[in-house]
C-alpha cells in the first residue's frame, strides 16, 4: 500500500519533548514491522506565533487536511494573546475544520501503578466540536461576548445532528467493548440543550439492543465515578463535562501522564494526549511520554481499519503492551508516577520492549 502521511505538531512546554518520545517509539514499530507511515514536522504555538505571527498558520491547517494523520503535542491555550493577535487555539482549529467530531478518551488502571481507583476500564467519548466551548461555536464570530465590562455571556450550542453522531460512536464502541453505554447530562437543568442531547443520545442507543443504556447527571456522575468507577464501560456526553470528567477518570486511574486520546471524524484522526503542556516541568526531562504514546497508538489502530493494513494494528497493539510492561516496573516510571526515568529514557525502555516483542511474537 501506498505510505501514508503522519503529520507531527509538537506544541509547546513539554510539547517537543513528549513528542519526540513518542516518536521515538513509532519510528521503531516502523522499523520493526515495516509499517507504511512516513513523518513530516510543522511549527505551532509560540513558536510559530514568534516566527509568523500565528499559532497555526493556514499552511499548517492546510498540510493537517491532506496528512492521513496528524500527532498533535500540547498546546499553551491560556498563553496565547486573542485570536486578533495570532493566537488561535490550535488544536480547536483542527478539531473543528477537520470534523474530529468524537473525542475518545479511555481511563484503565494500570497493572502494578498506583491509583486511587484499581480495576477501572472505562472510555469517556465527548462530544468535540460544540457545546459550551463558545471560541469554536459560531459560523461568524464568538459565542463569548461582554455587552458592557461587567457582563460577559457565552452561548452553549447543542444540535441533534451533533448529538446523533457521537451517540453513534459510543454505541459502536459499546458494542465491542462490555456492551454497557452511560450517556451523562444535566438535562434536568439544561432541559432544552441537554434535553435534546439526552432525547437524540438515547434514541440512537435505541438502535443498539445488546448494549444496556442507563442516564447520569454529570454532578452525580463525578460522584459515581470516585466512589465505583469500576462499574462503567463507554460514557457518552457533551463537550465540556467530557473535559472534566475525563481528568477526574485519568487521575483516579494514576494520572494525567496516563491519559491517552484520539480526536476521530469520519476521514481524519488526531493523536492528542488528554492532558495540556504542563509549563511547570517544561524542559526538565520529567514529563511523562505515555499519554501521547497510547494516543498514537489509538491513531495506528484507526488508520489500520481505515486502509484494512493489519501490520499498522499489531503495531498498536505492541506499542501498548510494551507501554503497559514497562509500567509495570516501578524502576523504569517517570517521576510523575514516582519512578527515576527521564521521558526520553522511559521511551527508550518502551522501544526495547518492542523489539523484544516483535521478535518473539508468533
Ligand atoms: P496541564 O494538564 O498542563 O497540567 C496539570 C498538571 O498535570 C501539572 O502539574 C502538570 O505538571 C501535570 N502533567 C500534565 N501532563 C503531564 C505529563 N505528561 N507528565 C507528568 N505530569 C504531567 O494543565 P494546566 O497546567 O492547567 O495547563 C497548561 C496549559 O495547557 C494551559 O495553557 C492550558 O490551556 C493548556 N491545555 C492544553 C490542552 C491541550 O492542548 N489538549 C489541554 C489542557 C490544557
Amino acid at each position: 500500500m501506498r505510505r501514508l502521511d503522519i503529520l507531527v505538531l509538537p506544541g509547546d512546554h513539554i510539547g517537543p519533548e513528549i513528542s519526540a518520545a513518542a516518536l521515538g517509539v513509532v519510528e521503531e514499530a516502523r522499523r520493526l514491522l515495516d509499517l507504511p507511515l512516513e513523518f513530516r514536522h510543522a511549527e505551532i504555538g509560540h513558536r510559530s506565533l514568534e516566527r509568523t505571527g500565528h499559532t497555526i498558520p493556514d499552511s499548517v491547517e492546510k498540510a493537517a487536511r491532506s496528512a492521513d494523520g496528524i500527532i498533535l503535542g500540547p498546546c499553551d491555550t491560556y498563553g496565547y494573546p486573542p485570536v486578533d493577535r495570532g493566537g488561535v487555539n490550535p488544536s480547536a482549529r483542527l478539531r473543528l475544520s477537520l470534523d474530529l467530531y468524537a473525542n475518545i478518551r479511555p481511563s484503565r488502571s494500570i497493572g502494578g501503578v498506583p491509583a486511587v481507583a484499581p480495576n477501572v476500564d472505562l472510555v469517556i467519548v465527548r462530544e468535540n466540536t460544540e457545546g459550551f466551548y463558545a471560541d469554536r461555536n459560531m459560523f461568524a464570530g464568538a459565542g463569548e461576548f461582554m455587552p458592557t465590562a461587567e457582563i460577559a455571556l457565552a452561548v452553549r450550542k447543542v444540535t441533534a445532528h451533533a448529538s446523533r453522531r457521537i451517540a453513534r460512536a459510543a454505541c459502536d464502541l459499546a458494542e465491542k467493548r462490555r456492551k454497557k453505554l452511560t450517556i451523562v447530562s444535566k438535562a434536568n437543568v439544561l432541559k432544552l440543550s441537554d434535553g435534546l442531547f439526552l432525547r437524540e443520545a438515547q434514541s440512537v442507543a435505541a438502535e443498539y439492543p445488546d448494549v444496556a443504556v442507563e442516564h447520569i447527571l454529570v454532578d452525580a456522575m463525578a460522584s459515581h465515578l470516585v466512589r465505583s468507577a469500576q462499574v462503567f464501560d463507554v460514557v457518552v456526553t457533551t463537550n465540556m463535562f467530557g473535559d472534566i470528567l475525563s481528568n477526574q477518570a485519568a487521575e483516579l486511574c494514576g494520572g494525567l501522564g496516563l491519559a491517552g486520546s484520539l480526536n476521530a471524524g469520519d476521514a481524519h484522526a488526531m493523536a492528542q494526549a488528554a492532558h495540556g503542556s504542563a509549563p511547570d516541568i517544561a524542559g526538565q526531562d520529567r514529563a511523562n511520554p505515555c499519554a501521547l504514546i497510547f494516543s498514537v497508538a489509538m491513531l495506528l489502530e484507526w488508520l489500520a481499519r481505515r486502509h484494512t493494513e493489519k501490520a499498522l494494528a499489531d503495531a498498536a497493539a505492541l506499542i501498548d503492551r510494551a507501554t503497559l510492561e514497562v509500567l509495570a516496573d516501578p524502576a523504569l516510571r517517570t517521576p510523575d508516577l514516582g519512578g527515576p526515568l527521564g521521558t526520553q529514557a522511559f521511551a527508550k525502555q518502551v522501544s526495547g520492549r518492542l523489539a523484544h516483542l516483535a521478535a518473539t511474537r508468533p
